[in-house]
Formats: structure tokens, C-alpha cells, sequence
């Protein structure tokens, strides 16, 4: 007999450790009152689990460190550029690779470049700073997941995918002339982490190519999307992550990156593309905002980490562990009647607060209210995702609420053990008893855009 183990175990062993500080609750209801109960300012000191966001937060590994040793900080024709130049080919296939500060730098680069005022970009769902960057050249990005990613408790294996017959009207009503690319988000960050099957990559790349529309992915989470094409989708299980991402790549025409998620480092992105003209035109731009091609406002030592990270964020035991360790907290979370996005995406688990908060009405902020409790009772820091974030303010001094009131709970790469995630269970499971105790939020001060970075709250 074969050792067959039910454990999946963190595929690393801790050489360096960061200690984390347990607090009083009345420390952490002073924090609260102080930071007005926008968990955003906290002082992370005062936080025992982290999970605001899995972005540059993740932990490296020797060999990330030790290239960052290695880092050639020549101004131009780094040794390290060249480094993150071949291993960003050999998983993508695009030609050119345009080094950026953070994935919203590749993506102000590439629609800097070739969107103009009136344009229609659609995505799955479009992440807030690609919004924003197509939204400041006064172009639309249209949001376009099939129906099924829209609902939290509905369960479809690739919730990601893009509804390829809205696509196809946006495509036919707006004209091809209008849309300058196309964009696919793997997974779907906004939309709850959800994957994307390689059948609607391929379907996608093929309807846009027909009507000589450029595809590109914003690669953030490729390697994670990778892991469920390798799960779920007929044909793929003997697929390396690899294999899988190089296939995923080859259908598209460029990808924005930030390195951030996916390349394991705590800053850096990437834009890389196929096209001659266009990738002149951005390489033009960057050199005006972020630095000449071979740096792109990162430190040679940046891209050592971040090439030796891409490698390291593929490999299957890491993938294995990492989306395990969030199907395990969603399946203690539903076992303790607690309702979740279904299924688990590949970055965190979310909440669904509406559903659980349901006598906190959406212009109290059900959401936010959780995160509150959730601190206070055991020092998480989790992120509201609802009606702080995406409320639009109406005519009459009332608001829009979001579709839906999500709290996420999002991993930072290899941080976190399992006692950790059992904790946070617990965590949970208490503040879920205490649930009618909660009590709602309402907004003391805000400023004009993107208020949930810095608005003030009092308790209803
Ligand atoms: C984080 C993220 C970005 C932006 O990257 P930054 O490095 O934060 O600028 C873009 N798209 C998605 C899907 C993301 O998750």
C-alpha cells in the first residue's frame, strides 16, 4: 500500500518568520473609532490576519531572494530585464515585453495608446483600475460575465466566462471600429475569482478575430485560472499549468500583468504584446512616464523576483495547497450555514453579507458592518466589496445600492498556514452567531471618487 495522505500540506517549510500581534478587543474598538470604522485605516500592526488583498503581499522564496541579489541595476540592457524578457516568452509567446511599476501602469500604457474618446472595451467584468484607466480616455468599459457569474450561491464551473452573444451584439451594435481591443480577465478578480474554461478563451479569441478585433487577457491571476482548467475542464487533467497557460496565451494578442498576483513579487507588472506598431507607440510612452524599455520603473532586482515568481506560481504543488487552503475555508464556512460565492474562486472567499446580514438594509452597508464586527471580534482584516465600494450616488442625495453586499476574504500567497484558516473559521462562525447584534453602518465623511479608500463611518 501507497501512503495516500487526506492532508495537503504547505509545500514549504518557513525559514524566516514575521511575528504577528494579538490585541485586546478594546484595543481594536479603539482602533476602530480612530480609523472611523474604515478598516482601510487601520495600522496594519494593529491587525492579526491580513486578508484586505492578495496583491504584493504574498511571501518570497530563497531563490526570488537570491536573485534579488543577483539584480543587474544597469540603466539600460539590465541582465535581469533579459531574465524576465525569456520567461515572460516562454509562458506567453508575445514578442514584445514592456516592464511596468504594477499591472494599472501596463494597462494606462495600452489604453494611453490605442483607445480613444467614444470607444467601447467590453471584459468579463473589468477590475476598478482598468475601469478607470479606459473611463479616463472618455471610453466605455462594458461588462459582459455570463448571466450564471452574476448570481453568489448558483454553481458553474468556469462563473468567469464571457457571454459571447452579448459580445457579439456589443461587437455589431458599437462596430468593430469602435473597439480597439477586446479584454478577458482570468480569473474574474470582480466577479468573484472565478475561472475562465479555455473552450470561451478560444470561442472569444475566434469571434474577435472575425472581426479583426485584438484580444488581449489581463493575465493577474493566469496561473490560478490554469489550476481550475486543469480541474474541471474535460481534457486539460494531464496538462501541466504550464502547458495550460502557454495554450491560454496563444489565443490572445497581448496581456496586461500585474506582478503583484501572479508573478509572486511585492511590486512590478508587465505589458506584453505581438504587435510591431502598437508596442513601438507604448514603448514611447513609457519611457515619458515610467522609465526606459528595460526597467520600466522597476528595480533590476524587481524583475529577478518577478521571473523567478512566474515560474514558481505554475508549479503544482504550490497551485494544489493554495486552492485548497480557500475551498477548505468556504467548505467550514457552508458547513457552519454561512453563505458564500459558490463555487470558491482561485484568490479568497467571499461572503455574501446580504444574505447573511439580512436585516441591515443596503443603505447601511452590510458589508462593511461585517468587516467591522469581524475585526473587532478577532482582528481580521477582511475588504468590503458592496455599496462603500460600488454605490452611485443618485439625484435626490440617496444611492444606488451594488448588486451584490460581498465581504472578501483574500489570501496572500504562501502567508498563511492551516491553523491559521481554522482560526479563521472560528472567527467567523462566532461573528455568524452573533449576527443580529450587528448593527449598520452609515457614511460620516466622503470624498469625491473612490471613496472607500478613506470615508468615514458611524454606527447606525
Ligand atoms: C490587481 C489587478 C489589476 C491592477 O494591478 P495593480 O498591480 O494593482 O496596479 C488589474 N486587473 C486585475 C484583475 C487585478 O486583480
Amino acid at each position: 500500500m501507497v501512503f495516500q495522505p487526506r492532508t495537503i500540506i504547505e509545500p514549504f517549510r518557513i525559514k524566516s518568520v514575521e511575528p504577528i500581534r494579538p490585541t485586546t478587543p478594546e484595543q481594536r474598538a479603539t482602533a476602530l473609532s480612530k480609523a472611523g470604522y474604515n478598516l482601510f485605516l487601520l495600522h496594519a500592526d494593529d491587525v492579526l490576519i491580513d486578508l484586505l488583498t492578495d496583491s504584493g503581499t504574498g511571501a518570497m522564496s530563497t531563490v526570488q531572494w537570491s536573485g534579488m541579489i543577483q539584480g543587474d541595476e544597469s540603466y539600460a540592457g539590465s541582465r535581469s530585464f533579459y531574465k524576465l524578457e525569456q520567461t515572460v516568452r516562454e509562458i506567453t509567446g508575445f514578442k514584445h515585453v514592456i516592464p511596468t511599476h504594477q499591472g494599472r501602469a501596463a494597462e494606462r500604457i495600452l489604453f494611453g495608446t490605442v483607445c480613444n474618446p467614444g470607444d467601447v472595451v467590453p471584459n468579463n467584468t473589468h477590475f476598478d483600475t482598468t475601469r478607470a484607466n479606459i473611463e479616463a480616455r472618455s471610453a466605455e468599459a462594458r461588462d459582459l460575465v455570463i448571466a450564471e457569474g452574476r448570481q453568489p450561491s448558483y454553481y458553474h464551473p468556469f462563473k468567469g466566462n464571457m457571454d459571447l452573444d452579448a459580445l457579439r451584439a456589443t461587437i455589431e451594435t458599437v462596430g468593430s471600429e469602435h473597439i480597439p481591443l477586446c479584454m478577458l480577465t482570468v480569473t474574474n478578480n470582480s466577479g468573484g475569482g472565478q475561472p475562465v474554461s479555455m473552450a470561451n478563451v478560444r470561442a472569444m479569441s475566434e469571434l474577435c478575430h472575425t472581426y479583426g478585433i485584438p484580444f488581449f487577457i489581463d493575465a493577474c491571476r493566469f496561473a490560478e485560472n490554469s489550476w481550475f482548467i486543469k480541474q474541471r475542464e474535460a481534457g486539460y487533467a494531464d496538462h501541466t499549468p504550464l502547458q495550460i497557460a502557454q495554450e491560454l496565451f496563444s489565443y490572445a494578442d497581448g496581456c496586461t500583468m500585474s506582478a503583484k498576483k501572479d508573478g509572486m513579487a511585492n511590486i512590478g507588472g508587465f505589458l506584453a504584446l505581438n504587435d510591431d506598431a502598437w508596442a513601438e507607440r507604448c514603448k514611447n510612452l513609457l519611457i515619458l512616464t515610467e522609465g526606459f524599455p528595460t526597467y520600466g520603473g522597476l528595480a533590476g532586482y524587481d524583475m529577478e523576483a518577478i521571473a523567478a515568481g512566474l515560474h514558481e506560481a505554475l508549479e503544482e504543488d504550490y497551485l494544489r495547497y493554495r486552492i485548497r487552503s480557500i475551498a477548505y475555508l468556504g467548505e467550514k464556512l457552508l458547513a457552519a450555514g454561512i453563505p458564500i460565492v459558490e463555487p470558491t474562486g482561485g484568490h479568497a472567499v467571499y461572503i455574501d453579507a446580504k444574505a447573511m446580514l439580512s436585516h441591515i438594509p443596503p443603505r447601511h452597508y452590510p458589508a462593511q458592518a461585517l468587516c467591522v464586527a469581524l475585526y473587532l471580534a478577532a482582528g481580521i482584516r477582511a475588504v468590503e466589496i458592496g455599496s462603500v465600494m460600488f454605490g452611485r450616488p443618485l439625484p435626490d442625495g440617496s444611492e444606488e445600492p451594488a448588486a451584490m453586499e460581498l465581504v472578501r476574504l483574500t489570501f496572500p500567497r504562501r502567508v498563511y498556514t492551516q491553523s491559521h484558516v481554522d482560526y479563521l473559521a472560528e472567527a467567523l462562525e462566532y461573528t455568524a452567531h452573533q449576527a443580529e447584534n450587528i448593527r449598520g453602518l452609515r457614511i460620516a465623511w466622503q470624498p469625491p471618487a473612490l471613496r472607500h479608500f478613506t470615508a468615514r463611518f458611524e454606527i447606525v
